[in-house]
């Protein structure tokens, strides 16, 4: 991409990227060709000078006019986008303002009355509720099933009505796996797969046959705790359908946040590699007290998709979870005990965060809606940062006592 004129947003650097790495590949995605400063530019102007009113008329309705106005598109934000569509092996990406925002952007911008939606029943709390609340609202119907089932997807499409086919994988907060493979061989809806816990260095959805792979960037792609950000990658067609509902939805990304998700995705590989390394040394040391009753994380042997999980995934982020033997009360005990961790909700950081799901981030779901997606009251979150494994085992282990 060309930061100085109106090109193309997603057009590809000259080297052939089946080539490299993709570790190697997340240091230039997305370094527009005549960058010569090693970290990104930021534009923060909302408008720009318009050549003739001709061109000011072709913009305003231009999927990638990066230079028009800040709702629209901008250079800044067109960098991260090109990178996060390098990084997925997509033709195109739009970034939206939070995960949710991409979230809310692909459904509400794809679906109208009358669709229907098949999604999992294992889901991040706000896209749970978009879902289940907001969607019926507006006419859309959506069905909930269990996607760590081999063909439940499928077998919930209705021919001729549903649109979407929505999936997250590994899903929050019990890392359940989606099988990529079976949800892309789906055709006729349009499949989506929420991958910010696998972030794009740990799987390609597209390479399996979905439709759009979507993030919160907030997480670990930017991973400093200081951005607000969403992604959607896919093929052009798709992403320019998205454009007109995203430029009235106003979700539009931050610039000061796509700077952040383009220096985040620099350093994605290592402290991805770190903070996996770091769950399962502290998940193989949670598997031996007796206060725990079970450890979830794909990169132990103990998961029930372990198979599935080391075929599917280059590697695996710092998302652990685990359940207390004391329910509720041992849960918010334990994320008031910690003292190197931080009870804070989020992921992907270099500090190590615990939640407690069922008074935090799935709190708006009713007891019901709970117990389906297997989160109990002593379930607890760990999202694994860049601490040395020592000091975290040391800190969890005086926690658990
Ligand atoms: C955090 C999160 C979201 C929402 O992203 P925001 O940036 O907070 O809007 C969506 N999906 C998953 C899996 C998440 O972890």
């Amino acid at each position: 991409m060309n930061t100085s004129s109106n090109t193309p947003a997603h057009s590809l650097p000259n080297h052939e990227p089946s080539e490299l790495q993709p570790e190697t590949l997340a240091i230039s995605a997305g370094r527009p060709d005549d960058q010569i400063s090693m970290a990104p530019v930021m534009f923060a102007s909302t408008t720009y000078e318009m050549g003739s009113l001709e061109e000011g008329r072709k913009m305003a309705h231009s999927t990638k006019a990066g230079k028009f106005y800040g709702r629209h598109g901008n250079p800044t934000v067109q960098a991260f986008e090109s990178a996060v569509a390098e990084l997925e092996g997509a033709e195109a990406a739009r970034a939206y303002a939070s995960g949710m925002g991409a979230i809310a952007g692909v459904i509400l911008g794809l679906c109208s009355k009358g669709d229907h939606i098949v999604a999992q029943k294992q889901l991040y709390g706000g896209t749970m509720q978009l879902l289940a609340g907001v969607c019926p609202r507006f006419g859309i119907d959506v069905t909930f099933v269990d996607g760590t089932k081999l063909g439940a997807f499928a077998e919930a499409v209705i021919s001729g009505r549903t649109m979407m086919v929505f999936a997250e994988t590994p899903a929050n907060p019990l890392l359940d796996i989606v099988d990529l493979d079976d949800l892309g061989s789906i055709k006729g809806p349009i499949t989506v797969v929420d991958s910010t816990l696998s972030t794009p260095l740990g799987s390609r959805p597209l390479d399996h046959g979905v439709n759009l792979v979507l993030h919160s960037a907030t997480k670990a792609m930017a991973g400093h705790n200081d951005a607000t950000l969403g992604v959607v990658a896919g093929e052009s067609d798709l992403i320019d359908a998205l454009w007109g509902f995203a430029v009235l939805q106003g979700a539009c990304a931050s610039p000061f946040d796509a700077l952040n998700g383009l220096r985040g995705l620099r350093t994605l590989g290592p402290r991805l590699r770190q903070q996996g390394a770091n769950a399962v040394a502290i998940g193989r040391a949670l598997e031996a007290q007796p206060a725990v009753l079970s450890v979830r994380h794909p990169g132990l042997e103990s998961h029930p998709q372990f198979e599935l999980a080391s075929r599917q995934y280059r590697m695996h982020g710092g998302v652990l979870s685990f359940e207390l033997a004391g329910g509720l009360d041992a849960g918010a005990k334990f994320v008031r005990s910690v003292k190197l961790c931080h009870a804070a909700t989020s992921m992907g950081g270099p500090e190590t965060l615990v939640t407690h799901p069922a008074s935090t981030t799935h709190a708006g779901m009713t007891p019901e809606e709970l117990a389906d997606s297997g989160i109990t009251p002593g379930t607890v979150r760990m999202s694994c940062g860049l601490e040395h494994p020592d000091d975290l085992i040391a800190d969890v282990m005086q926690a658990l006592a």
